[in-house]
């Protein structure tokens, strides 16, 4: 997809939609509150009875709201029995397939935990099960962006260097920014300067292009040494949520930006809200 700006959405259905578990009424609410994506989150699991896929796929066109998705949590491509990295290939191509049924272009998912082993070993077994995802999805002829996010605790596959790392050895993989989790992760990343610097950095390693197209989660957090312990509304948390978005605009990045605070829309209208007077 080419983007003219950023676009903001919530991390699922809004709170506010009168039927909270019918993704079509949220996409109509999305458009009535004046954001512009949604989410699809498929955290528990991937069922969809293929009328709501076909009926998302139908709204979201006619009323311009664009769609993103979320793998289920449980996925990990270095667990320890072989059947269960089977299991957790299975839950990404699952996410994929319905996705695309939806018309969603970009799919973000957790990919793994360490388990306590080494970070290069966990790559190189990520790396490895990406590559058979992407070329299943391309013999099944699924067009969809694989967007391994950026993860908020360090128990978990997911730093900013393995996600580039990844991009660069994986072609249909891009990171899935998450400034908060890189926040709370590293508790570095919370100046406009610094994530100016991210972005450089993105865009030097990955290409302009990849600033173009981005797919962005945020929400407010709070964080211990091991990371995130909990997503919080934005004006709950010390995470320099104005300043991000000053350096997303100085760097003219573009694409989606999902918010997953608690509560949903209303942070995500103020970022937007925000955005726009800059
Ligand atoms: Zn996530």
């Amino acid at each position: 997809m080419r983007f003219e700006k950023l676009l903001f959405g919530t991390a699922g259905v809004p709170h506010s939609t009168a039927k909270k578990n019918n993704p079509i009424e949220g996409v109509k609410q999305i458009h009535a509150l004046g954001l512009d994506c949604m989410q699809l989150e498929f955290a528990h699991g991937v069922r969809m009875k293929e009328e709501i896929s076909s009926g998302l796929r139908k709204i979201s066109y006619e009323l311009g709201v664009p769609l993103t998705s979320h793998g289920p949590y449980y996925i990990n491509l270095n667990a320890r029995e072989q059947d269960k990295i089977d299991s957790s290939v299975e839950r990404i191509i699952q996410t994929a397939k319905i996705s695309d049924l939806c018309g969603a272009e970009s799919m973000t998912f957790h990919a793994a935990f360490y388990m306590k082993d080494s970070p290069f070993d966990v790559f190189d077994l990520v790396e490895k099960s990406l590559n058979v995802i992407q070329e299943r999805l391309q013999r099944l002829d699924i067009e969809i962006e694989l967007r391994p996010e950026l993860t908020g605790k360090t128990s978990q596959f997911g730093s900013l260097e393995e996600l580039i790392s990844l991009t660069k050895s994986v072609n249909t993989c891009n990171p899935c920014m998450d400034f908060s989790h890189l926040y709370a992760r590293t508790g570095k990343f919370n100046t406009r300067q610094e994530f100016v610097e991210v972005l450089t950095v993105l865009e030097n390693e990955l290409g302009n292009n990849y600033t173009k197209n981005m797919h962005i989660h945020l929400s407010g957090i709070s964080s211990n040494s091991k990371g995130d312990l909990k997503h919080l509304n934005l004006n709950d948390s010390d995470f320099n949520w104005k300043e991000l978005l000053e350096a997303l605009k100085e760097k003219d990045c573009r694409g989606y930006v999902i918010c997953n605070s608690p509560n949903l829309e209303k942070d995500a209208k103020m970022m937007k809200e925000y955005y726009a007077t800059l």
